[in-house]
């Protein structure tokens, strides 16, 4: 291969050279005003993308951390949440829930499925000690958007609601605010084009409240210490300098195409994606009313190796996909990520060294209807 790989996956995503460029600079010390300035910058740009007025605290760490954050700061040892899992993505947030002995109730909606909010009010109703929700809004394993307005409307204004954004963010339309999220976590490597390394996590008034309550036992990961680092325009640890002078490059490539417009591209190329790979003859594994902007799964299909159709289109023709996560879905899907710098060019070589290695393992495409 005479280019770099194309990575067509959904975390992490290309890196813009742009972007590259400014992170290869000397890097500033954190604590002087030239980076203060940067930090500003990048609170503010991150605000508009989270469509929220509350502050969105970084962290050093990759989304994951963030998600644990979210744990730790709200709910006590003993404390009940209601986790919508649905996929890979949503079981992380009952395991974290577990580890930190929180009790947990688990809500699975079939994978690749919509939410049925009507079950989902049933079960909160039922529950009445249920402090907060635990959701997604792109479940990257199975491509799934959630309907996280709907949601905070089926589980009443009571329990708390956090949501892993962390894909999502970027690609799927999202209003922090307007819907009643009271906590959102996010992370650098998917639509806002960045290396991983970078978290984020956005808290309502009330979800404060409950920072200063929580008994769970934090340090790195307490929000009550970046929150008073915040103030000062800071952060109580070393951040990772290079990645958040990046991220200020990144906002700026989103504010300049604007959100709404970045939003339309991204709904454009996936589903460009959908009916190419319907036009091959290929299976769609995600219902298409819940479908992300940000990823698409396609069924392997039959008669062929699906962990050796990725190897072969990274080996022979530099395009990188994911293939399906955990037991369920591992050789069975394989996913194609429309999110942050991918555009219309890598889709194209992508679909097309998909068709090539494809018809050379043998399949023949089928066409339905
Ligand atoms: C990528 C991703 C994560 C995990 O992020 P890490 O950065 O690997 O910790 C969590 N949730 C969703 C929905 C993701 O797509």
């Amino acid at each position: 291969m005479v280019r770099d790989p194309i990575l067509l996956t959904p975390g992490p995503t290309p890196v813009p050279p742009e972007i590259r460029q400014v992170m290869a600079r000397p890097i500033p010390h954190h604590r002087t005003p030239e980076f203060q300035a940067i930090l500003k910058e990048v609170g503010a740009g991150l605000k508009t993308v989270f469509r929220t007025q509350q502050d969105v605290l970084i962290f050093t760490s990759s989304g994951t951390g963030a998600m644990e954050a979210a744990v730790v700061n709200l709910l006590s040892p003993g404390e009940t949440a209601l986790v919508i899992q649905g996929g890979k993505f949503g079981e992380r947030w009952a395991e974290i829930c577990r580890a930190y002995r929180i009790s947990v109730v688990e809500f699975n909606p079939p994978w690749g499925k919509p939410l049925d909010l009507e079950s989902v009010k049933q079960e909160t109703t039922k529950n009445p000690s249920i402090k907060a929700v635990f959701s997604t809004l792109c479940e990257t394993s199975t491509g799934v958007v959630f309907d996280i307005k709907g949601l905070r409307a089926a589980i009443g204004p009571k329990p708390l609601l956090v949501v892993d954004a962390i894909s999502g963010l970027g690609a799927d339309p999202f209003d922090m605010d307007g819907w009643g999220v009271d906590v959102t976590v996010s992370g650098s490597q998917k639509g806002l084009m960045l290396p991983p390394g970078l978290a984020f996590i956005a808290l309502s008034a009330r979800a404060w409240e409950q920072v200063d309550r929580s008994t769970s036992g934090r340090y790195y990961l307490d929000l009550r210490l970046a929150r008073e680092a915040w103030k000062e325009t800071d952060t109580p640890f070393t951040p990772a300098i290079s990645l958040i002078i990046g991220l200020a490059e990144s906002l700026k490539i989103i504010q300049k195409k604007g959100l709404d417009q970045v939003l339309a591209n991204n709904r454009n190329l996936a589903e460009s994606v959908r009916k190419t790979i319907k036009g091959l003859g290929l299976e769609l594994y995600t219902d298409p009313a819940c479908s992300s902007n940000g990823v698409t799964s396609v069924k392997v299909p039959a008669g062929v190796d699906g962990k050796e159709l990725l190897k072969r289109l990274r080996k022979e023709e530099g395009i990188v996909l994911a293939g399906g996560q955990g037991k369920e879905l591992a050789g069975k899907i394989f996913r194609i990520a429309t999110m942050g710098a991918i555009g219309p060019e890598e889709i194209r070589v992508g679909l097309a060294a998909l068709e090539k290695v494809l018809s050379s393992m043998g399949w023949k495409a089928v066409l339905h209807g």
